[in-house]
């Protein structure tokens, strides 16, 4: 018996305790007593369910690192609730939610739980199916959140069951909040004289200042058992376990968020875009795998900016760069997702299905892309028509493009990148490439730790990609290779040239941007913020655009041959 259970089991109710107590339903990503229903009730008074479902886990072959940081991270809030005086009722079961609500029933005679609504919407079916099997649950508002879906309905109108067609604006939304907040509000007015400091916030990095070095936080026991049941469960998931050093223990995670405030949020500002090789992580936070499962609240983190700017402690411009993130894009995409629900009601054209893989060469990269997508093949928008399978580079296999395969090995490693490298790294070049932004969407998925259907989805489908057709941004998130020779030093290592646009030694990611426009004229063209580059595409000759086509081509075929 693990140390865990053992422990656990002292926390279980009593027949007294089963009748007398409120009882909670805790999912994995709500790990918190600072908001919804545990905080309104006295420790002595409230029971929770919590349920490790194995079946969940083997939903996708989710990074390794990931299960983990879920498993221990739920471990840990079970005994730090039973140390508060709350019974705890921890249910394992190899099937799916329902079942350990089923068995909480059978075991402890619990059949009514409250719960905060669900944020995802993979949660909000399983609920639905343990309501069909007769578990009374009733759904409390959700308080993580900054903002409300009224919130929404002012700024954007109600909206009513037909598919969403208009494109929402980020910005709006954010000025709104800012306001009903008054974070970083002076007198009614934005801190500064201007809501956005975006512009001051581009700077390249050359290795200064240093980045410092983070702290670590080598596995506990709970930690290690989490590790030892993922690597025993899940052999073939994604990643690895090796160099665990993330926080799980309340305390750590606390420590690991004053740590950043103070010593990365002053610099983070102006370095926000930039990647560097050996500083991948630069001057990020690395906070969203703890907001997302809640044992960090964003009510919290945006309160300790504030404060710290207010003292002078963080530079404006760096302190409006991170609220924007927070109680802009991070409300503002959950939204995108409720409103959609999840990117099934839209306007936008739909990519077909792919027939399941078939031959006598099957990759792992092929059995990992069908693993993906058999339970609900999840929303296939794809407005610019893209649909190609997603090549073996994405699973590790290299590509010879440096910037890529050295993304996808921190991927590999850690289940995190930052923000510019998801974006102008791997998704602008599945973008440019034409990969189905499904199976993109599905690959961050089961790759970062941070990744869970309301916030990557909208992330993928709608901001990078562009496949909602306009909903989410004002257009596709694409470049050739000069804006990664500028924002990284990658491209001084790779042994292709980001000067060159056509040839053999020429970066790929430019006759691919080239061709992109090139191919999706139709949908594109009249873009008001694409016509600086459809300008300079109308001045190539017939034969550069050609050789640009050539290029791009070859690209595209050789990555298509190689497997995993
Ligand atoms: C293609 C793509 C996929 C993404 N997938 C995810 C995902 O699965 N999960 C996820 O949390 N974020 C996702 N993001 C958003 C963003 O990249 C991460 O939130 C961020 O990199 C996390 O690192 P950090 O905590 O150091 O962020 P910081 O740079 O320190 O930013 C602070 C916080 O702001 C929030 N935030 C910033 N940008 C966004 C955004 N666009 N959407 C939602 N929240 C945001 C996060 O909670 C983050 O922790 C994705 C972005 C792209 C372009
Ligand atoms: S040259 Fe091109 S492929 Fe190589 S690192 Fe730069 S952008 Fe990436």
């Amino acid at each position: 018996m693990s140390s865990f259970a053992q422990e656990i089991a002292r926390a279980a109710p009593s027949v007294a305790d089963a009748k007398q107590r409120r009882w909670i339903y805790v999912p994995y990503d709500r790990l918190t007593d600072a908001a919804g229903p545990l905080s309104e009730t006295a420790p002595e008074q409230a029971g929770i369910v919590m349920v490790e479902a194995l079946a969940k886990a083997r939903r996708r072959p989710y990074h390794k690192k990931k299960l983990v940081l879920i498993l221990a991270s739920q471990r840990h809030f079970a005994l730090e609730q039973a140390a508060r005086g709350v019974s705890v009722a921890y249910m394992l079961t190899p099937g799916i939610f329902a079942d350990g609500l089923e068995l909480a029933r059978q075991r402890y005679g619990l059949s009514r739980f409250t719960m905060m609504e669900p944020a995802e919407r993979e949660m909000r079916l399983d609920m639905d199916e343990a309501v069909r099997r007769g578990v009374a649950i009733e759904q409390a508002p959700d308080r993580t959140w900054l903002s409300t879906d009224e919130d929404w309905e002012r700024v954007f109108g109600k909206q009513g069951p037909e598919p969403v067609s208009k494109h929402h604006l980020m910005d709006r939304f954010y000025r709104f909040l800012r306001e009903k907040t008054g974070y970083l509000m002076r007198d009614g007015k934005p801190e500064g004289g201007q809501f956005s400091f975006d512009a001051e916030n581009r700077q390249p990095y050359k290795g200064v200042p240093l980045v410092p070095r983070r702290p670590a936080y080598p596995p506990d026991e709970i930690t290690g058992e989490a590790i030892e049941l993922v690597e025993r469960e899940f052999p073939r998931h994604f990643g690895n376990t090796a160099g665990w050093n993330l926080p799980v223990r309340r305390e750590d995670i606390d420590a690991a968020w004053k740590w950043s405030l103070e010593n990365l949020l002053p610099i983070f500002g102006p370095y926000e875009d930039a990647m560097w090789t050996r500083e991948p992580d630069m001057f990020h936070s690395k906070m969203s795998a703890f907001l997302n499962i809640s044992r960090l609240l964003p009510g919290r983190v945006v309160a300790d900016l504030v404060e710290a700017a207010g003292k002078g402690l963080i530079p404006l411009a760096s302190a409006e760069g991170f609220l924007r993130q927070i109680l802009g894009w991070r409300e503002f995409m959950r939204h995108m997702h409720r409103i959609t629900d999840g990117f099934r009601n839209i306007a936008a054209p739909v990519e077909p299905p792919r027939a399941p893989a078939s031959g006598p060469v099957q990759t792992r990269a092929m059995e990992q892309q069908e693993e993906l997508t058999a339970p609900d093949a999840g929303a296939r928008p794809s407005a610019l028509g893209a649909s190609l399978p997603l090549p073996a580079a994405y699973w590790g296999t290299p590509s010879g493009l440096n910037c890529l395969d050295t993304v996808v090995r921190q991927v590999l490693d850690e289940g995190w990148s930052h923000h510019i490298n998801r974006l102008m790294v791997l998704s602008n070049f599945a973008t440019l490439c034409g990969y189905s932004p499904r199976e993109l969407t599905d690959w961050f998925w089961v790759g970062y730790i941070d990744a869970y259907d309301w916030v990557v989805e909208p992330n993928v489908l709608g901001m990078s990609t562009y496949a909602d057709g306009g909903l989410t941004a004002t257009k596709p998130y694409v470049s050739g290779a000069a804006y990664i020779n500028r924002m990284s030093d990658y491209c001084g290592r790779c042994q292709y040239n980001p000067k060159l646009a056509t040839g053999p030694e020429s970066c790929p990611y430019t006759a691919l941007y080239w061709t992109f426009l090139e191919r999706n004229e139709a949908a594109l063209a009249r873009n008001p913020r694409l016509r600086m580059p459809y300008n300079t595409l109308y001045k190539k000759s017939a034969a550069e655009r050609l050789a640009l086509r050539e290029r791009a081509d070859a690209c595209v075929t050789e990555l298509g041959k190689a497997t995993y």
